[in-house]
């Protein structure tokens, strides 16, 4: 008899985007006339810079020749992409990451649910609160969460991100073994300085922890004085793993592309206390069940690094932030408390109410539709995300109609 894995029961139904979606039809089919303003999914809306898209038609028509063609390439990922990848994105911020060290893959979704694979079940989780659930999730899924009970996993370590500690989470409270980081966050916003994400270095240092450190919305950092990687502080290349995507930095989520970075000498333990480094293990993982990103999305990934692929993308951040900083600007002033939208693309608003209340409130009276916080987690309750993902026409409508409703 074929048995399922009963931890995927233990996961719980994610009604989030599809409610929202309920709600958002049913006020489209009593208000047809109006027109709603979409400031809810984490989605990008521009198209991708013309550098990326010339490297992509260059690619495909090498493919169409015989002399050109490319078949399974390294499942690690083009040599062309990775020497790209730590000459701009680490060494040239004084992070010494080799071109070896990095794995392309098709996302960041993949690798941060994918990396958990190479760690002990009984492994210890610290996962922020809230969070971009597949942390979470795939760990559920491998059994190491535990039960359901008063909206909590029972052998996860939540890390609270609330008002009171700025939305950095405390260091753990109880011994873990790996923690899940996200700067600039998802969903809140927030950032962390190079001093804080010391602080959580030398924790994984002293209790022979890992951080698993996702810096998806990296490119958004304007503040010069933020790290963009974990590898900025000392001493983490050997507690840190980094993950890392084109979707939010180059509109890639469409295309599909993201890369891991493992250092050779980021270690875990085997059950006798032996350090054991984590690269080989991954290598072998990600050579067995993936078979390298496509030859015509590495050449669009490696034109991002080009001089006309950074303008481009900088030229896209920029306008995404500015949409931000509207939001942020428009909302402070309504008298509530933002986070995030400074070096973020998401505002994370406490609304001083049940977040679904808040939702609700924002859609029928102004036609605009954002994310509950209480999506996230439980401590995301009282808060909605606005994300700046739109035309800034939409945002400074959206924001004048969230003005007159809230008035
Ligand atoms: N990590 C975070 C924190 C995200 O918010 C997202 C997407 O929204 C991802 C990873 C997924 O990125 P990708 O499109 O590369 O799979």
């Amino acid at each position: 008899m074929i048995k399922i894995n009963e931890n995927y029961l233990k996961l719980q139904a994610s009604y989030l985007f599809s409610d929202i979606a309920k709600r958002v039809a049913g006020f489209q089919e009593a208000n047809p006339e109006k027109e709603v303003i979409k400031l809810g999914i984490g989605d990008v809306t521009r198209s991708l810079p013309d550098a990326c898209i010339e490297a992509f038609h260059k690619a495909a028509d090498e493919m169409a020749d015989e002399s050109t063609f490319r078949g399974y390439g390294p499942e690690q990922g083009y040599p062309f992409l990775k020497e790209a990848i730590a000459e701009n994105d680490f060494q040239a911020r004084g992070a010494d990451i080799s071109p070896d060290e990095i794995f392309v893959s098709d996302g960041a979704k993949c690798d941060s649910g994918n990396i958990q694979e190479i760690f002990a079940i009984d492994s210890k989780i610290a996962i922020p609160d809230p969070v971009y659930p597949v942390y979470l999730d795939t760990n559920v899924m491998a059994g190491r969460a535990g039960d359901f009970d008063n909206n909590r996993y029972q052998n996860i370590a939540y890390l609270e991100s609330t008002k009171q500690n700025g939305f950095i989470p405390d260091l753990p409270s109880e011994p873990v073994d790996l923690i899940y980081l996200c700067f600039p966050n998802n969903p809140t916003g927030a950032t962390i300085s190079k001093t804080q994400l010391k602080t959580w270095v030398d924790y994984a240092k002293t209790n022979k922890a890992l951080i698993l450190f996702d810096a998806a919305y990296e490119s958004f950092i304007r503040d010069d004085s933020l790290p963009h990687s974990i590898y900025e502080i000392e001493g983490a290349k050997e507690v840190a793993i980094e993950i890392r995507s084109f979707s939010k930095t180059a509109g890639f989520t469409g295309v599909r592309c993201g890369y891991t970075v493992i250092p050779k000498e980021c270690m875990a333990y085997d059950v006798n206390g032996n350090p054991h480094p984590l690269h080989p293990l991954w290598n072998r993982r990600h050579t067995t069940k993936f078979n390298g990103a496509s030859y015509p999305v590495q050449r669009a990934a490696a034109a991002v690094y080009s001089e006309a692929g950074k303008a481009q993308c900088k030229e896209r951040i920029d306008f995404y932030l500015r949409n931000a900083k509207l939001v942020r600007e428009e909302m402070t002033a309504l008298g509530y408390d933002c986070v995030g939208g400074d070096n973020s693309p998401y505002i994370w608003i406490d609304g001083q109410r049940d977040s679904w209340e808040f939702f609700d409130l924002l859609l029928k009276k102004a036609g605009v539709v954002c994310t509950p916080g209480a999506g996230f987690g439980k401590c995301g309750e009282g808060f909605i995300r606005i994300s700046a993902f739109n035309s800034f026409e939409n945002v400074e409508k959206a924001m004048a109609r969230i003005k007159s409703a809230l008035a």
